[in-house]
C-alpha cells in the first residue's frame, strides 16, 4: 500500500512538471511566433485595408502587440514559477502547516481552511499586484488607452477585496461544510450550490455589484434610444433598460454588452462606444450581439459551464480521497485535520495547466459563433455599418490587423478582422440580387 501511493504521487509529480513545461513551451512558441509574424508586416498596410487604415494606425497597433507580447512573455514566466513555489516546491505545504497548528486548536477546522484561502488569495493578489501596475500604468499607458488614476486603482482594489470577501468567504465556508459533512458525494451538493450561486451572480451582477465600481445611466439620446428601440422590437428582443456605462473612467477601450438574465436583462454602452460610433454603427453592433442570443450561444455557454464544472466537482470528490494527490503536489495531508480546503487549492490551482491543451477548441467553438452572430446582423441591421464599427473598434483598440494565423487558432475568441471583414463582404444580404 505504501510503495503504491508512493508510485502514484511520483507519477503524479512527473506528469504535472511535465505539462506545465510543455504548455509552457507551447505558449512562448506561439506568442513568439504571433511577434515576429506582427513586426514583419508593421512596414506597411496589408492590403484590404489600405485604403481604410493609415500607416500610422497599423504601426501604432504592432507596437502595441508587440508591448503586450513581451509583458505576456514576462507573466507566463512568473506565472508558471509562482505555480511550482505553490505546489512542488511546498508553498501551499508550509502556509497550511503553519495556519493549521495556529488556529485549528483555538477557532476550528472550518476557521483554519477559511484563513488557508482566504491567505492564499491575498497572497496571490499581491504576488500579481505589480504586474497589473506594470500593464495599467506602463503599457496601456504609453499608448493612450489608460485613464486610471492611483486613487481609482487602490479603490478597485479595496473595493473587489470587499467584495470578494462578502460574497466568497459565505460560499467557501459552505462548499468546505459540503466536504466534511455531506457524505461521499458531497460534490453533488457542492456542485448545485456553486451552480445556484452562479445563477444568482448573473442575477443580482448587473443591480448590486456592477454599480459599485461604475456609474450607469439610462440612455439619454433620444434618436439612437428609438433605432436601438425598433431594432430589438424587430428581433423580437425584451430588455428592461439601455444604459450608458461611464468605461472612460479606466480605459480608453470601447466595448458594449447585455447582462443579466431573463426579465432583468439589460443594454450596457461604453460611453466610449458611443463617443466613437455613428449610431447606425451602434445598432448594427447590438444587432451583432442579439445574435449571440438568438442563435442562443448565451445559454449553451451556460449549459457547456453547467456540465463541465460538474466534471470537475465529480473529479475533485474523487482526488481529494486519494493520498498521492496531496504528495504529488508537494502536499502533507493532515491525518487529524480535514484537508478539504487544501484539495479546493491543488485543484483549482493544477486543473488549468491541463486545461490549457484543450482551450483550442473553445476558441473554435466561439470564433465560429461570432460568425453567425455577425451574419444575424447582416440580416437585422446593416453589413456595412457593421463592417465600419470593427475596423473602426480595431484602430481605436489598436489590434494588429496581421496576426500570426497559428496563433489565432489557438487563442483567439473572436476571428481576424480580415475574415470577419470578408465574410460580411460575401454575406448574401450585401450582395445584389
Ligand atoms: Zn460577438
Amino acid at each position: 500500500m505504501e510503495v503504491s501511493q508512493g508510485s502514484y504521487a511520483s507519477i503524479l509529480t512527473f506528469v504535472f512538471a511535465a505539462a506545465l513545461l510543455a504548455s509552457l513551451l507551447v505558449k512562448f512558441w506561439l506568442a513568439s511566433r504571433q511577434m515576429r509574424h506582427v513586426a514583419a508586416h508593421r512596414h506597411a498596410v496589408p492590403s484590404a485595408f489600405a485604403r481604410t487604415i493609415s500607416l500610422d494606425a497599423h504601426q501604432r497597433a504592432a507596437d502595441y502587440t508587440l508591448a503586450k507580447g513581451r509583458f505576456g512573455l514576462i507573466s507566463m514566466a512568473v506565472g508558471a514559477a509562482v505555480l511550482l513555489g505553490w505546489t512542488l516546491l511546498g508553498g501551499i505545504d508550509a502556509l497550511n502547516i503553519a495556519l493549521r497548528d495556529a488556529l485549528q486548536p483555538r477557532f476550528g477546522a472550518l476557521a483554519y481552511q477559511l484563513a488557508l484561502l482566504g491567505s492564499f488569495a491575498a497572497i496571490s493578489a499581491l504576488i500579481e499586484l505589480p504586474l497589473g501596475l506594470y500593464s495599467t500604468f506602463h503599457i496601456e499607458q504609453r499608448f493612450g488607452f489608460n485613464r486610471m488614476t492611483w486613487k481609482l486603482y487602490v479603490l478597485d482594489i479595496a473595493k473587489s477585496a470587499l467584495v470578494g470577501v462578502l460574497i466568497g468567504a459565505p460560499v467557501a465556508a459552505l462548499m468546505l461544510w459540503l466536504m466534511h459533512a455531506a457524505g461521499s458525494l458531497w460534490w453533488v451538493w457542492a456542485w448545485g450550490v456553486w451552480m445556484v450561486f452562479n445563477l444568482l451572480i448573473l442575477l443580482l451582477y448587473p443591480t448590486l455589484i456592477a454599480p459599485l465600481f461604475n456609474k450607469f445611466e439610462p440612455l439619454a439620446d433620444e434618436s439612437l434610444k428609438t433605432r436601438v428601440q425598433q431594432l430589438m422590437a424587430r428581433c423580437g428582443f425584451a430588455a428592461k433598460g439601455l444604459f450608458v456605462m461611464d468605461g472612460s473612467k479606466r480605459s480608453a477601450h470601447a466595448n458594449a454588452y447585455f447582462t443579466g438574465f431573463g426579465a432583468a436583462k439589460r443594454v450596457v454602452f461604453f460611453d466610449t462606444l458611443l463617443n466613437k460610433l455613428s449610431p447606425a454603427e451602434v445598432e448594427a453592433v447590438l444587432a451583432h450581439e442579439l445574435g449571440h442570443f438568438k442563435h442562443k450561444h448565451v445559454i449553451k455557454r451556460i449549459g457547456v459551464m453547467f456540465a463541465m464544472s460538474l466534471a470537475g466537482f465529480a473529479l475533485l470528490g474523487w482526488l481529494s480521497t486519494q493520498p498521492w494527490f496531496y504528495a504529488g503536489l508537494g502536499v502533507r495531508p493532515s491525518l487529524t485535520a480535514p484537508n478539504d480546503a487544501v484539495a479546493l487549492l491543488l485543484f483549482l490551482l493544477v486543473a488549468p495547466v491541463f486545461a490549457f491543451f484543450v482551450s483550442p477548441l473553445f476558441a473554435r467553438v466561439s470564433r465560429k459563433h461570432e460568425f453567425e452572430a455577425d451574419a444575424y446582423a447582416c440580416r437585422q441591421a446593416s453589413g456595412d455599418d457593421l463592417a465600419a464599427a470593427l475596423l473602426k473598434l480595431h484602430e481605436d483598440n489598436a489590434s494588429t490587423l496581421t496576426p500570426d494565423p497559428l496563433y489565432v487558432r489557438f487563442y483567439y475568441s473572436h476571428p481576424p478582422a480580415s475574415e470577419r471583414l470578408a465574410a460580411l463582404a460575401g454575406h448574401p444580404s450585401l450582395k445584389p440580387s
